[in-house]
């Protein structure tokens, strides 16, 4: 004979499930309207079974709703990381837990604690609950499950008075948590009296364990909500139920008054006996006055529940009639809602149940979880979406129910959903990234992980987590093309560029400094120092010294010059300034280098310099730079160093020019000073003032008649002709000879020197004159 659970089955597969309800529903009702109208026992007895059929019926979807419960805590707390005492109340609140699942006394959370860590645990949890500690510790564990967060159905300080007690000190309790991890599944325990309960209340608590995600957050790595999660065991959550309460709580006891149920849990012995109405087992005593009207077993975590109906055989006839109003009017109930879900839902009941279940289990976690969540039946289509997936999208929730969701897919990654959404169909847990087209063709990028969630075996709808990665994108990129824009100046400036740890470590470098260290690729500088490169390696201590330094003060240093070897040994000026790295808190942690080679410059420098401070004809320093000499001269003269100016010039210049012309008269200059020159010390500083005039400023006069030998050995210089301009010519000098005194100038020495000049061209010329002395010849 058909049960009526295959019947339904069936006449689902005919006609479609609200059909078949509303014709099961109608069928169920004149059923039931004429069994009870006959009053005969026989169909009273087929009633009672009937009705027995549809409380196993409900007691499963029951115990299915607890374990789907505790499921869903399991799979919140296993997907947030951490959980805070008030997400955990804000959970059980917007959940509505305690309402919807009559007979849940609590639901709270143990979390893993290693024994050795026990100390640690009780000071960080003292600072959630002031002077936690935990309780009755299982003797000899490696680890405690101690309660930490709880949350009770009808007295809300009862979980603070169990707080810290070790759930797995208690046998029953321990032995299902080490079959949940086992398994990592929720596992039931058998009847047990509740902890520290006057009246030793008998509960039966399902535990699921909690499995750390591999990262918070969105990763590939993530584990499946579902079983089979390979995270860590991070601890489990518990719902207890009352026994007496959910057997008798659901329906308004309506149904449980037509029998006498009595449930055994695994095997029908006393010793299993879970709950039994009258208190008198009649299956284990055996008793002529009751009738086994239906027998049904239940599958319930990890456990099968015998639940036996009986009924009294003396109360069948006179209930008969009632009985068979009871049912009438249960079936008529059950017909009317099928309509009324008929004609007011036109969607597939299953998708709406699924999405009833759906939104109780996570309205709350959903509806507030920063990213766009949404769950979609197997068919791809919208069954719930939170705010931000209704933001994102543009489109109003309504409106979304029922949508498909790869309508919102770029067309490109539609492909790569539906491979994806195949996978999350076989129980596993995908992650990708791809391109979203909301209202108005708005495009964002969106990192998805699809989760699959399952009732039983089956996965009856998947949960996405989409977050919008479009700026982070856009910042990527942003990001990449600044850093490409960077890398293409600094590849394409002359200077050499280059980067140092706090150790002088080599961490990076521009093309132009490979091109010049002859390397090809940055590989081979990169991890080197100084002393790895043989043109540095005798530099490389100084070099690291200015890198201390710089990073010691915090202070640049520019323009650092010195000379150095080319790779082809010839000579070069390099130009160096370092600058501080410095890391996010302000230290210096590195060098940045530019370094470049300025020959050229230092070349140019120096002939700028030397063309605006020489005189062209003779090479000698001209007046600008004499003065300039003259004035540091004085300065050192001044801190006693004896200081001699000699001014000279031709004698008779002007017959020179006149009798020979202006070109030898210009030889005749340029062979003077030659000859001057030869006969001076190479401190010595010999200017060509203009025309025939000359000077000298010698400096590190010991004694007072130095200069005289000075100025004697020009005049006698002279002696031999000159030749120029193919002639052979008699030259000589007069000099004016001025020691430098406390209190003068440079002016007041040059004046004397003019004066004692003047003074020697008056003596006949051809000799020299001391400053303030009596006239001298040369001889
Ligand atoms: P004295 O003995 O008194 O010095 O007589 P002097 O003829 O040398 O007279 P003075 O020093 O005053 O004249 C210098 C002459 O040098 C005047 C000028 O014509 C000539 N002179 C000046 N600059 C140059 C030059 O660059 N080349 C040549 N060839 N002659 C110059
Ligand atoms: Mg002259």
């Amino acid at each position: 004979m058909l049960s009526l659970a295959s019947m339904l089955q069936a006449a689902v597969r005919r006609v479609g499930l609200p059909m078949a309800i509303f014709v099961i529903g109608l069928a169920a009702s004149v059923y039931g309207y004429f069994a009870g109208v006959r009053h005969s026992e026989a169909q009273q007895i087929a009633q009672l079974d009937e009705a027995a059929e549809n409380y196993a019926f409900l007691l499963r979807n029951r115990l299915d709703l607890y374990v789907g419960a505790d499921r869903a805590l399991g799979a919140f707390f296993s997907a947030s990381g951490s959980i805070e005492a008030d997400e955990f109340e804000n959970y059980i609140g917007v959940t509505r837990v305690f309402e919807r699942l009559e007979g849940a006394s609590s639901f709270g959370y143990l979390p893993r604690v290693p024994a050795s860590q026990a100390a640690q645990f009780e000071t960080e949890a003292g600072h959630v609950f002031p002077g936690y500690r935990i309780l009755d510790k299982r003797p000899g564990a490696d680890a405690y499950y101690p309660l930490f967060y709880g949350a009770h159905g009808t007295d809300p300080m009862r979980a603070a008075r169990l707080r810290g007690i070790d759930f797995s000190s208690i046998p029953e309790r321990w032995t299902a948590m080490r079959d949940a991890a086992r398994l990592d599944e929720p596992v039931a325990t058998g009847a047990h009296p509740a902890i520290r309960h006057a009246a030793k209340r008998p509960v039966v608590l399902v535990f699921s364990p909690v499995r750390k995600m591999a990262a918070r957050g969105l990763t590939p790595g993530l584990a499946p909500i579902s079983a089979g999660g390979r995270g860590e065991l991070a601890g489990f959550i518990f719902s207890a139920l009352y026994i007496d309460r959910l057997f008798m709580g659901f329906d308004n006891g309506r149904l449980a008054r037509l029998f006498d149920i009595e449930v055994f849990d695994n095997s029908l012995d006393a010793a299993h006996l879970l709950f039994d109405a009258d208190g008198t087992s009649h299956a284990l005593e055996g008793d002529a006055a009751h009738l086994l009207v239906h027998r049904a077993e239940i599958a319930f975590a990890n456990r099968t529940w015998m639940v036996h109906f009986y009924a009294r055989k003396a109360a069948l006839a006179s209930k008969a009639a009632q009985a068979g109003a009871t049912v009438l009017a249960f079936g008529l109930l059950l017909s009317l809602i099928a309509s009324y879900g008929l004609a007011a839902w036109p969607r597939r009941l299953s998708r709406k149940r699924a999405m009833r279940d759906f939104s109780q289990r996570f309205a709350g976690f959903f509806e507030h979880h920063p990213f766009a969540v949404y769950a979609i039946d197997l068919e791809q289509r919208f069954i719930h979406v939170n705010q931000q997936m209704a933001r994102e999208l543009g489109v109003g929730r309504d409106a979304l129910i029922g949508t498909p969701a790869d309508a919102f897919v770029a067309e490109q990654d539609r492909g790569v959903l539906a491979r994806h959404f195949k996978e999350v169909l076989a129980g596993k847990t995908v992650a990708y990234t791809s391109t979203i087209v909301g209202a108005g063709g708005r495009c964002s990028d969106v990192s998805t992980v699809l989760v699959p969630m399952s009732a039983g075996d089956e996965v009856t709808h998947v949960l996405g987590f989409a977050e919008n990665i479009t700026d982070r994108k856009q910042a990527e990129q942003a990001l990449h093309a600044s850093r490409q824009m960077l890398q293409l100046i600094i590849d394409n400036i002359p200077q050499s560029v280059f980067w140092k740890n706090g150790d002088s470590v080599f961490q990076g470098g521009n093309r132009s400094l490979l091109v010049e260290m002859g390397l090809e690729h940055v590989d081979q500088l990169v991890g080197k120092k100084d002393e790895d490169f043989a043109p540095w390696k005798d530099m490389a201590a100084h070099y690291r010294q200015v890198d201390l330094e710089v990073m010691r003060s915090g202070q640049a240093r520019m323009r650092m010059q010195a000379t150095d070897l080319r790779k082809d040994g010839s000579e070069c000026w390099i130009e160096t300034s370092k600058i501080p790295l410095r890391d996010e808190e302000g230290r210096a942690v590195g060098v940045l280098a530019v370094t470049e080679d300025i020959t050229a410059r230092k070349y140019m420098e120096q002939e700028l310099f030397r063309r605006a401070n020489h005189d062209v004809l003779t090479g000698l320093p001209n007046r600008g730079y004499f003065q300039h000499h003259l004035g540091e001269a004085v300065k050192r003269a001044q801190r006693g160093t004896g200081l001699a100016v000699m001014y000279f010039d031709i004698d008779r210049f002007k017959h020179i020019n006149d009798t020979h012309g202006h070109d030898t008269g210009d030889e005749v200059i340029r062979l003077f000073a030659q000859r001057v020159r030869q006969v001076l010390r190479d401190g010595d500083f010999i200017a060509r003032l203009g025309g025939d005039e000359f000077v000298l400023v010698a400096e590190g006069l010991q004694q007072p008649g130095d200069s005289a030998v000075i100025a004697r050995k020009i005049v006698e210089a002279m002696a031999p002709l000159f030749h120029a301009g193919g002639v052979a010519l008699r030259v000589s000098t007069s000099i004016g000879v001025a020691a430098f005194e406390a209190g003068m100038t440079p002016d007041s020495l040059v004046r004397a020197a003019d004066q004692a000049m003047y003074e020697a061209k008056r003596a006949g010329r051809d000799c020299f004159r001391l400053a303030g002395q009596a006239p001298q010849t040369a001889s």
